[in-house]
């Protein structure tokens, strides 16, 4: 079975875009693939985070990827700084990576001329991304435009570190996702809903009230046509609500424009309410249940423990390799 690994990082709380475009998908991947599900926490830090909040969302996000359906006893859960192999490969790997690669990284490059304060971290974050795919020889990683890239770089770096020292590492390969829904914002969907966003109204959180839930869906944003059709260019948030009613109920697009045909927009917008509102009712039951028990810790220990011993397995063949000690 081919093992595939994938994580979503703590900066913000998890959206019904981390649902639909990733978490969904995993739900189905943990059925076909030997799945690694860990919390990228030292990824969060790239940015600045408030302790106290971090901390908190660490354990929300286990607790929600088993509300969605993550099954523990099929997937392994872990949380990436509680596995030092993450970081200590990282440097290395930093080591066998150039500058000028990690400044063609177009995240980096699009928050760099946007004259952002960047920390070295983020400029470095890609060699820490490809030792945690190095680290557990996985063959496979999700992902979305975004992050195409990145697995490249994790590519091109294991192919170096081979050809250099001898077969270390598996080259891993990027898997696009099946269905690959691209959620964007409410108040402005020319971009995409993302959980670092400060702007909660154009934002639902899979932990969010019924009534935000439905409040933010009432409001979003639409144009003044009252036709429902499927337009990305011209009719943007109507061509999202039509996305997210679509990802939520299991059909496609077009089923649900005929379902809508001869709606008009408030009705259309409450039953798309409806529909998240139920699905994610439903999962923050679950929530309830998990975020309150023991089994948390149980899995978290278990994940820990398997993941470190992986994972000091390859360290020590890589430290050999390059001559590391004694
Ligand atoms: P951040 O703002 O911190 O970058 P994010 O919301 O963009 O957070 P990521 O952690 O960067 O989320 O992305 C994790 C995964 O979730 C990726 O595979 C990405 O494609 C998917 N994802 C995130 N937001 C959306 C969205 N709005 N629609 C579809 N997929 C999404
Ligand atoms: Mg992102």
């Amino acid at each position: 079975m081919e093992r595939l690994l994938t994580g979503l990082k703590p900066s913000g709380e998890l959206t019904i875009g981390s649902y639909l475009g990733s978490i969904k998908q995993m739900v189905e991947y943990q059925n076909e693939y030997e799945t690694f599900m860990f919390v990228p926490d030292l990824h969060a830090i790239t940015v600045s985070q408030d302790p106290q909040e971090l901390k908190s969302r660490i354990r929300k996000n286990i607790a929600l990827y088993i509300a969605c359906g993550i099954n523990p006893e099929k997937v392994t859960l872990y949380i990436q700084s509680e596995n030092l192999y993450h970081a200590n490969l990282s440097w290395i790997l930093e080591c066998n990576s150039y500058f000028g690669e990690m400044s063609r990284m177009t995240q980096f490059k699009d928050k760099h001329s946007k004259g952002e304060n960047i920390t070295t971290g983020l400029f470095t974050y890609p060699a820490l991304m490809a030792s945690d795919i190095l680290l557990y020889d996985a063959d496979l990683v999700p992902v979305g435009k975004d992050q195409k890239q990145h697995v490249e770089l994790a590519r091109n770096i294991a192919e170096r570190f081979n050809s250099k020292y001898g077969e270390t590492f598996k080259v891993p390969s990027g898997l696009i996702p099946k269905t690959g829904a691209k959620i964007k914002d409410l108040v402005d969907p020319s971009k995409k809903m993302s959980k670092s966003e400060e702007n909660y109204k154009g934002t639902i959180l899979l932990l969010d009230s019924e009534k935000d839930i439905r409040k933010k869906i009432m409001s979003a944003v639409t144009d003044s046509d009252n036709k429902i059709y499927f337009d990305e260019e011209n009719k943007p948030g109507i061509s999202n609500l039509l996305t997210i009613y679509s990802s939520f109920k299991g059909i496609n697009i077009k089923e649900s424009e005929k379902i809508f045909e001869n709606s008009n927009y408030g009705t259309f917008k409450k039953e798309v309410a409806d529909v998240v509102a139920t699905k994610l009712l439903e999962i923050q039951e679950k929530y309830q249940n998990i975020i309150n028990s023991d089994l948390i810790d149980k899995i978290l220990d278990e994940g820990r423990d398997k993941t470190i011993k992986l994972a000091k397995e390859k360290y020590e063949i890589v430290r050999k390799k390059i001559g590391l000690g004694r």
